[in-house]
């Protein structure tokens, strides 16, 4: 058992964010940030990200820009959430230990309960179990109550919204024949593979795992491509399913593709990345709709009567009807859609549309 008194812990004043704190443990390794974005809606339900950032600044912008965005993801998916995220500085492989992850609990406990724990990057479900010695804060686990893994919900709403970008760019959301570039064959991107190799998707994929690529190639009868070659493959879709900021000014003109929808979090470098894209005609899916599906299925366990997956996946599969209208309204009013997506978000935000009626009892 670790007590909060043990860990230093640093508040942060940053604008326009809830609470933001640091907490420090040099003797189990925990170096962490947690953003509160903004929880109008309800609690801040975010992942946890372990990553061997360079420094402690380019930690703490990641956890804004992800909490910022889980604000964002929740508004428009109406899960009665607010945004909310956490980064651990460690490498996942060689430095996550059970006394780190229980000094990451005590860190969240301290929040009480103004932000919930679930897995992220460089987390799993399981790690998330030992969280939970540590606090009740915790979604997402592999339990009978509980949600239990995000990534197949995730997935789904990719799938989906992968066909209401085709509807809008050629008029059918039949993928079959139609030509698929998936970047990141981890949790998500394996799933969102076999989705579309069933629907007769032609696909080319590329992960860092070389063995990863070869199970996916040899399953879905996929081409394995090069790191380095799949967002120039002329393609229908380009389906980012790695890590964030890949598109920016050096690799938008390189674009060989129709659309991009994909699950990866933050993936414009730039919010005007977004305008790039569309002065290039290329469709773009704003990565905090299209990846709701994760967090539709955590919210899911909160609800009234306990959590059902059948519930979490019709509010999945809404998110092609939600993309149809952000893609409507951006082509009407000759907008970017991730703007047309910030400002549908605001308005329920500044309506409290989605809000959560009663407190979660953990
Ligand atoms: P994961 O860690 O399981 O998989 C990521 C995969 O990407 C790994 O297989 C990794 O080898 C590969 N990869 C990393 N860098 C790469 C590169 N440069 N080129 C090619 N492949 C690379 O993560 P995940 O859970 O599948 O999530 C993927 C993305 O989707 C992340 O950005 C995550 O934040 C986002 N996301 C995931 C969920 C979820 O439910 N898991 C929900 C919302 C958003």
């Amino acid at each position: 058992m670790l007590k909060t008194d043990k860990i230093k812990i640093q508040e942060i004043d940053i604008p326009n964010y809830e609470k933001v704190i640091h907490a420090v443990y040099p003797t189990v390794g925990l170096n962490c940030f947690i953003a509160i974005h903004n929880t109008t809606l309800g609690p801040a339900l975010g992942g946890t990200r372990i990553y061997p950032y360079k420094n402690e600044e380019s930690a703490l912008e990641d956890v804004l820009l992800l909490a910022k965005a889980m604000t964002y993801k929740s508004a428009l998916a109406e899960t009665g959430l607010g945004g909310g995220k956490a980064v651990i500085i460690a490498n996942p492989e060689t430095q996550k230990t059970k006394n780190l992850l229980l000094a990451y609990g005590e860190v969240v406990n301290y929040l009480k309960g103004r932000y919930i724990a679930a897995e992220d990057v460089g987390s799993t479900i399981h790690d998330m179990l030992i969280v939970n010695e540590q606090t009740p804060y915790v979604a997402a686990l592999p339990t009978a109550e509980s949600s239990g893994d995000p990534s197949r919900f995730t997935a789904r709403g990719v799938y989906w919204g992968i066909k209401a970008a085709g509807k809008t760019l050629w008029g059918s959301d039949s993928l079959k024949d139609k030509k698929i570039a998936i970047q990141g064959l981890g949790s998500v991107g394996s799933k969102l593979a076999r989705h579309l190799f069933w629907e007769g998707a032609i696909l080319y994929v590329t992960d860092l795992e070389q063995t990863q690529i070869q199970n996916i190639c040899k399953e879905y009868s996929a081409e394995g491509v090069g790191r380095d070659e799949i967002m120039q493959i002329e393609c229908d879709i380009f389906t980012p399913c790695a890590l964030g900021g890949i598109l920016n000014e050096e690799t938008i003109p390189h674009l060989a593709c129709k659309g991009v929808a994909g699950s990866a979090n933050n993936q414009l470098l730039y919010n005007h990345n977004g305008t790039d894209l569309m002065e290039r005609e290329i469709l773009y899916a704003p990565d905090f709709v299209i990846n709701a599906g994760g967090i539709i299925n955590a919210a899911a366990e909160f609800d009234e009567g306990g959590y059902s997956a059948r519930k979490a996946m019709d509010q999945t599969n809404k998110i092609y009807n939600t993309l149809l209208a952000i893609f409507d309204i951006a082509h009407e009013e000759r907008k970017p859609t991730v703007q047309v997506a910030f400002e549908l978000a605001e308005y329920k935000l500044k309506n409290k549309i989605g809000k959560r009626e009663k407190p979660i009892t953990f």
